[in-house]
């Protein structure tokens, strides 16, 4: 178990523990340090890292392992998975997704930041806001503009070394959760990366991404099922031993009710979970599963967070308890790596409602 409040110095140290362990890259291939597991394992790994106790440790694993390196995993060159996917697994180097924008989060596709080929390098022009391991990644899953085509066709995924002369961390955002993680503000002045590190085929970074955010989605809910499970457990445990009115505050029905209630939504959920992982490892689409799934979950942390602190009373309101570390923490999950919006935009896409564009 891993208790924390700061991250930063911890990082690389517990990075290389779990790398050293194999667990940073269970289903990657072994030719780079991977266990060549499917992808079941990973889910497995995801919820075990449920159980530390906050959200921002396992989210700064979880970007190393599902969310920066998908995408170069399965389309990048051997010699950038040499450079970059290798250490990343082996625990050497820390990797940061740079997606969101000032401008541009939950439309992906309206990114300014512009990578212009000058020879066989680019330059890199633009920033990258809310990157998670940003103040202390060693290179970042970039995305950039890198021509002025349509623009779901016109972006790449670049490998970008963090210490190239031109990235400038401007600051660590202050957030209400996920404190012990470091979200990183960053601008590009002029940043020359060589072309050889753009990730598979120039102008699909677009569809990458898409793709790489199917696991960032399934591994964000499998992280959290652990969580919700242990949330239930301990507001069993404190209101069975805590009395009001004479008789345990879990001996009254609306308090045992909505946990069981709450316990049933968890189990739906983990099932969904499973499904979708099943169709993934047989080579399906999972996208719809997978957007209902990270939907599910972010709705029901912030049921379950709430009902649940709630139960604490006072003791809730505190920082001396994990459900309120939850309660924060996990409303992250309705906002990042997609909205819940976004997540029913796909749904209805999927579902076939809507005119096509
Ligand atoms: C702590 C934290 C860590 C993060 N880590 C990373 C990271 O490592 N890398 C990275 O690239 N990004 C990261 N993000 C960014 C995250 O993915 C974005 O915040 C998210 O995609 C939403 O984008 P936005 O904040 O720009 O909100 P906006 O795009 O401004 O959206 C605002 C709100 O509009 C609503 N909305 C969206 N679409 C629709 C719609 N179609 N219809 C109606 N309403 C809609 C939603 O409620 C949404 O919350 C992180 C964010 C946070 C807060």
């Amino acid at each position: 178990e891993i208790h924390t409040c700061h991250i930063s110095p911890l990082l690389s140290l517990i990075f290389k523990i779990l790398g050293s362990a194999g667990f940073l890259g269970v289903n990657r291939p072994v030719e780079y340090g991977g266990l060549g597991l499917d992808y079941s394992y990973s889910v497995a790994v995801a919820e075990e890292l449920g159980n530390i106790r906050c959200g921002g440790i396992p989210m700064a694993i979880g970007v190393q392992t599902d969310m920066a390196t998908p995408a170069l995993s399965r389309f990048g060159s051997d010699e950038l998975k040499t450079e970059f996917l290798l250490p990343t697994i082996m625990g050497d180097k820390v990797a940061c997704l740079g997606v969101s924008e000032v401008g541009a989060g939950s439309d992906v596709s309206s990114i300014l930041t512009k990578a212009v080929k000058k020879g066989d390098e680019y330059v890199i022009n633009g920033g990258k806001m809310w990157t998670t391991n940003g103040t202390q990644a060693d290179w970042m899953c970039l995305l950039a503009n890198t021509s002025e085509g349509p623009p779901h066709r016109n972006k790449s995924l670049i490998c970008l070394p963090m210490n190239l002369p031109g990235v400038h961390i401007a600051r660590k955002i202050d957030k209400i959760g996920m404190r012990s993680s470091d979200t990183a503000e960053i601008f590009f002045d002029d940043v020359r990366v060589p072309c050889k590190n753009v990730i598979g085929q120039e102008g699909m970074g677009f569809t990458y991404q898409m793709l790489q955010f199917q696991e960032e989605r399934l591994w964000a809910v499998a992280n959290i099922l652990t969580m919700m499970d242990n949330i239930i457990q301990e507001t069993i445990d404190y209101t069975r031993q805590r009395k009001i009115f004479k008789m345990p505050v879990l001996y009254h029905q609306s308090v045992h009710f909505k946990l069981a209630e709450l316990q049933t939504e968890v189990e739906l959920l983990r099932s969904l979970l499973y499904n979708a992982t099943a169709l993934y490892i047989k080579g399906n689409d999972m996208t719809k599963l997978a957007s209902m799934a990270k939907l599910k979950a972010g709705r029901l942390a912030r049921e379950l967070g709430d009902s649940c602190l709630q139960f604490w009373g006072g003791m809730g309101f505190t920082s001396d308890v994990l459900v309120s570390r939850f309660y924060r923490d996990s409303r992250l999950l309705s906002i990042g790596g997609g909205a819940d919006e976004v997540m029913l935009g796909i749904i209805c896409k999927y579902m076939d409602m809507l005119p096509k564009k």
